[in-house]
């Protein structure tokens, strides 16, 4: 899918239509010290691995999380993210 760089939306700081740069979210390393990571961890630990079942089937598209940042403001917010196995940008 080809998306523009720039989009023209609303904006709830400035409270009218401005334009809007798109950006996209790498994914991050999970925190180590977060409750669930900690509670993962002592169970993958020791014999019995893995605590869910392991996924079947194929592996589903990958969501794409976007940011969308004011050009006047330079608050960021969020929409909706898609599914598309390719996500380009172009104008
Ligand atoms: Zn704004």
């Amino acid at each position: 899918m080809i998306m523009p760089k720039t989009r023209r939306t609303y904006c709830p700081t400035c409270k009218k239509h401005t334009i809007h740069k798109i950006k996209v979210v790498k994914k991050r390393k999970r925190g180590e010290l977060s409750s669930g990571q900690r509670r993962f961890r002592r169970k993958m630990a020791g014999y019995r691995g893995y605590p869910r079942p392991k996924p079947s089937g194929e592996k589903p598209t990958r969501k794409h999380d976007l940011r969308y940042e004011c050009t006047e403001c330079h608050k960021s917010q969020t929409k909706p993210g898609f599914r598309v196995k390719k996500l380009e940008f172009k104008g």
